[in-house]
């Protein structure tokens, strides 16, 4: 094993692809003859970079590396571990043109949605920057006569975190920055299909100060993940990915006995009632829909319509804005939705219209239709109406630029719809009628509400994650879930020796 410095797709040469290998203990670690990956630049095919596949030797030596560092981080006063953050938060924060360009060049989407994600995770930082508050314990005095009782939050060791490709600084900022201010050490494996931003993030947080192996990141597939679901050492897992393997994670973490948290797919709903004032609805729902190429956990994926006149007029004013919506490389001025992530994902995308066509939904306008020039991952953006809840294309997540329009008599067939979505992860509600919107709120079953708000991601000082299958484990993430996901509480009851005598007692202790 040798090291290197890190390298990035924006930094890629035209006449070949980068390499991209793990960060462990501070250094970055290439590992002769390795299997490797092709990452792609979605808007062009060009392949970029190739990225290492970690092996259970290298994930066991990234997680031997955070567990020696664990004690002396642990033992660092929560004030010294919020400094260490808040330089990297100003370095994060200057450097986010940088990483912006690389989200671009290996996901695909826009500049300002890539400088967006970038800035969304900072918030997480700045939230972490405040855990010598968040970590305070409670105190009781006198809680029998010379005994006092206070409550006390521990870190918990090596802790895991495995992400997504959708979102690949915002998500794995969601974990490490918590998880890292509670006192625990960490290893991040991203998604390999845009692996880079996570090195440097590591490289940020070591020019910030943090101590090697505090922080590392291993790269791979399900190899890497499998070793550090199973590795002794690793404490608690935090995933965010697909259903399917979410529930993986969470059974195969648990069998192991971890703590974790596997948040998943979604299918989130927007319910537009008739006196929805649509000159705010259709500028939320494209935003929401199609933003990011709708590659987004809470994008919008399906318009739950009160009344058929709501729906016609909803639908028309749709295809308008769609006729408007421009569509290109991510690194072009005024370009508002990029490519899909991979060849294979567009191509699955498109599969779903033609399900669609074929479970006899009505499509209004076919993304496939639009062309484009070069070799990337592009599919205009698509609009489906009189989609019913027996379908495919309304049961399944597509995770593309594909919008379903629902017509329902009532708001409540529209709550029950939602309801009964095996799903539960973002949903919303457009109305000018409080009551209504009350009984949303109170009576939907998910995890995140927005009310005349399209995407209603919390803030970082509250906490993110669904309900039902988008959802497997107790903990959201951030906020005060994520403090108590990453510590484990403990009680101490003290007394000190007054010379009194003391007999023994074999009746349950009261304290009296
Ligand atoms: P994915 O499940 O394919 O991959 C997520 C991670 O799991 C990656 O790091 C990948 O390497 C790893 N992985 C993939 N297959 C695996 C397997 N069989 N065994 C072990 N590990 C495996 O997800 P994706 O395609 O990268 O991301 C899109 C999905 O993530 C969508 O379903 C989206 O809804 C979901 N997502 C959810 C949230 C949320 O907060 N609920 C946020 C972002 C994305």
């Amino acid at each position: 094993m040798t090291t290197q410095t890190t390298a990035s797709a924006v930094d890629a040469p035209v006449d070949g692809p980068v390499d991209i290998d793990h960060v462990i203990d501070g250094e970055v670690l290439v590992v002769p003859g390795a299997d490797r990956l092709d990452v792609d630049d979605p808007a062009t095919g060009r392949v970029t970079g190739r990225v290492a596949l970690a092996s259970r030797d290298v994930v066991d030596t990234a997680v031997r590396a955070a567990a020696t560092a664990f004690p002396a981080w642990s033992a660092t006063p929560a004030h010294q571990r919020a400094r260490v953050l808040f330089r990297f938060r100003d370095l994060v924060e200057k450097a986010a043109p940088r990483l912006a360009a690389i989200i671009t060049a290996e996901h695909g989407k826009v500049a300002s949605d890539a400088l967006g994600e970038v800035q969304r995770g900072l918030e997480v930082v700045e939230f972490a920057c405040g855990i010598p508050q968040l970590l305070k314990g409670e105190f009781s005095e006198d809680v029998g006569r010379g005994i006092d009782a206070h409550s006390l939050r521990q870190p918990l060791g090596v802790v895991a975190g495995i992400s997504p490709f959708n979102f690949p600084a915002m998500v794995p900022m969601w974990m490490f920055p918590v998880a890292l201010a509670c006192g625990n050490t960490f290893v991040m494996k991203p998604s390999e299909k845009d692996p880079t931003l996570s090195n440097e993030l590591a490289l940020l947080l070591r020019e910030a100060g943090l101590p090697d192996g505090v922080f590392n990141v291993v790269h791979g597939d399900k190899v890497a993940v499998d070793a550090l679901l199973e590795h002794p050492d690793v404490e608690a897992v935090s995933f965010v990915g697909s259903t399917p393997v979410a529930e993986y994670i969470h059974t195969t973490a648990v069998a192991h006995g971890k703590r974790v948290q596997a948040l998943g797919g979604a299918k989130n709903h927007m319910v537009v009632m008739p006196d929805a004032d649509l000159d705010g609805v259709v500028p939320a729902l494209m935003g929401a829909a199609y933003g990011s190429a709708g590659e987004r956990c809470m994008a919008i994926s399906v318009a739950v319509v009160v009344g058929e006149d709501t729906g016609d007029a909803l639908r028309d004013r749709l295809v308008d804005a769609l006729a408007e919506l421009k569509v290109g490389p991510g690194t072009e001025d005024g370009v508002e939705m990029g490519p899909l992530v991979t060849a294979v994902h567009r191509d699955k995308v498109a599969g779903y219209l033609a399900t669609g066509v074929a479970e006899g939904a009505e499509l209004v306008v076919d993304g496939r239709e639009q062309t484009f020039d070069g070799a990337g991952y592009f599919l205009g953006a698509s609009l489906f109406d009189r989609v019913d809840a027996g379908m495919r294309i309304y049961r399944e997540e597509i995770f593309g630029p594909v919008l379903a329009i629902v017509r329902v008599g009532s708001f409540e067939e529209a709550l029950r719809l939602v309801n009964e979505h095996e799903f539960g992860n973002g949903t919303a509600v457009f109305t000018a009628d409080g009551r209504v919107a009350r009984s949303f709120v109170s009576g939907v079953k998910a995890g995140m509400v927005g009310v005349n708000v399209p995407i209603p991601v919390p803030m970082a000082f509250h906490s993110f994650g669904g309900w039902k299958r988008s959802l497997f484990g107790d903990h959201h993430v951030h906020g005060p879930e994520g403090v108590r996901f990453y510590t484990r509480y403990k009680t101490a009851t003290v007394r000190w020796p007054d010379g009194s005598k003391e007999q023994a007692s074999y009746a349950m202790p009261t304290l009296g």
